[in-house]
């Protein structure tokens, strides 16, 4: 059962968008919200993902909360288990784990303009609530590859972000699908004990060095004692990604130079040049995720992997058919075959004042939302990672921070002015979006390769097309000017007034 059924602030997800909203709410002395959390614990992704070799591609320094530095950190680039703690951590250093719902899964959430509540329903019984914050994150249900033959295969089978750890790899064949930032982690990390390894690449990725080192037991101390060390370390770490910005949004031209790395890299492990060329990627770097890796084309090259370049045509009982006629027999298939972005969970579930879920109202052009937070028909809900606010080079845990920023933000005016609903006008979400695509068309994700982030269509729904710390700037402060507002009582009014949303620092 839940704890209450009446909050003011629902937040969905305790990964890094819900938890962090969490935790800044309490600081600002706002007590009445509930986390909903369909897992035991808190993490997001990192629960859920636990497959071998899991690890985060940005620095650990930089990927965490602005306002909870770990000095701790083990690596440069922490894997999933340290993430995962560090939240943990986070959910019991700031007092907030006693106020998420574990095991309560939403299935529906709908917005009554009689009440002028959102009414949750959820598998730990029914809430309603003023304000409705969505973190439940995009990368949530694994994508089925679509495979003729998918459920006929007789050997274990499952997908990289459901690992089956009761299945033992060691002396099977196995087959991997897929060659994105999953696959490139766990690949080298199964290769060792299989006796036989398929990888089955559609497109070859890009790959980079990855400058993952132990962090040394001097350095945990130096940012134990001088905390200002790590900031500074924070800052130079986010400088250096963010210079990625400049290639990948403002001048194309300049990603040859990523390009030649990424070569040199390969060169540098791969001899055969046969397996190089089948190796060497065909679109521009940076147009789909890349990636960072150091140990993933040395595992290509030992004697039990083979790279599957054939179409696949269909899964049979015993293995996977290629359609140049081969049928390769497996103990074995792991899918890292990525995620059903344009479908996941909250799309369906939360329904506006119309009665469309937002999977409906965005049917046609895929998602869009003022600022990548609000969107119109939809009062008082604020999605955290929302549209436009994916990023292909930085730490997305400084996106979430900002919108965080902007929403307490937006409480305080709430509060200050007696308003109790606010909803963005749909003229200033289509202008916002028109802005967004157009300054998208510029970017590498624009240059022609298939990738995730692209909706049907063309349109780029996922990502922030620009430096990231101009968003941080747009979301400074709530602009009432772009929302109908309705007056009314908020119910807490111990929240005051007081300063903008640029609190929080890189
Ligand atoms: P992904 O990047 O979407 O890669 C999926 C792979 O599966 C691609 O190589 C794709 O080929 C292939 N594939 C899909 N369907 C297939 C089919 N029917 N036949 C053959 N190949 C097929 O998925 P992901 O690797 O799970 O990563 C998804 C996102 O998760 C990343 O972009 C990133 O944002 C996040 N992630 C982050 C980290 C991190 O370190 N922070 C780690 C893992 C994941 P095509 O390229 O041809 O489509």
């Amino acid at each position: 059962m839940l704890p209450c059924a009446r909050v003011r602030i629902a937040i969905v997800g305790a990964g890094f968008s819900g938890l962090g909203m969490a935790i800044r709410l309490k600081q600002a002395g706002i007590e009445d919200f509930l986390v909903l959390e369909r897992e035991p614990d808190v993490g997001g992704t990192w629960w859920v993902n636990t497959y071998p070799g899991c690890q985060c591609d940005i620095p650990s320094h930089l990927y965490s909360f602005s306002f909870a530095p770990n000095p701790n950190w083990s690596r440069t680039y922490s894997h999933q288990q340290e993430i995962q703690n560090y939240l943990r951590d986070c959910s019991r250093r700031y007092q907030v784990e006693s106020k998420i719902a574990f095991g309560s899964e939403v299935s529906a959430a709908a917005w009554s303009d009689e009440s002028s509540l959102w009414e949750l329903e959820t598998s730990q019984g029914s809430l309603q609530a003023d304000i409705l914050i969505v973190g439940a994150g995009a990368l949530a249900v694994p994508a089925s590859p679509g495979i003729d033959g998918l459920h006929d295969f007789a050997g274990s089978a499952f997908h990289s972000a459901r690992w089956n750890h009761d299945v033992d790899l060691t002396g099977k064949r196995v087959a991997v699908i897929g060659t994105g930032a999953s696959s490139v982690q766990l690949v080298p990390k199964i290769q060792p004990k299989v006796a036989a390894l398929y990888l089955f690449q559609r497109t070859a990725p890009w790959v980079l060095p990855r400058t993952d080192r132990p962090i040394t037991g001097a350095e945990r101390r130096l940012y134990r004692r001088v905390p200002l060390a790590q900031k500074l370390v924070r800052a130079a770490v986010y400088a250096n990604f963010e210079s990625r910005a400049v290639a990948m949004t403002v001048d194309t031209r300049l990603l040859k130079g990523y390009q030649a790395l990424a070569r040199w890299h390969m060169r540098r492990q791969v001899r055969d040049p046969r397996l190089r060329a089948r190796l060497e990627p065909s679109y521009l770097i940076g147009c789909k995720r890349m990636l960072l890796s150091n140990d993933y084309y040395p595992a290509l090259t030992r004697p039990t992997v083979e790279l599957v370049t054939d179409r696949i045509e269909k899964i049979t009982p015993r293995g996977i058919a290629t359609a140049d006629g081969h049928e390769r027999e497996l103990d074995a298939i792991v899918f890292a075959t990525g995620f059903e972005v344009p479908d996941y969970p909250a799309l369906h579930f939360v329904r506006g004042r119309d009665g469309a879920t937002l999977a409906e109202a965005w049917r046609e052009r895929g998602a869009q939302a003022f600022l990548g937070t609000t969107v119109s028909r939809f009062p008082n809900l604020f999605i955290l990672l929302g549209p436009g606010t994916g990023l292909g080079h930085n730490s997305v845990v400084y996106m979430i921070e900002s919108q965080i920023g902007y929403v307490l933000d937006c409480l305080r005016t709430m509060n200050a002015r007696r308003i109790s609903t606010v909803e963005v006008r749909g003229e200033a979400q289509a202008a916002y979006d028109a802005d967004i695509q157009s300054r998208l068309a510029r970017t590498v994700w624009a240059s022609g390769c298939a990738s995730w982030y692209l909706h049907p269509s063309g349109r780029n729904p996922t990502l922030w097309p620009s430096f990231t710390f101009r968003y941080r700037w747009q979301m400074r402060r709530f602009d009432p000017g772009p929302y109908n507002l309705h007056a009314g009582s908020p119910r807490d009014p111990a929240f005051v007034p007081g300063r903008g949303g640029l609190d929080v620092v890189v």
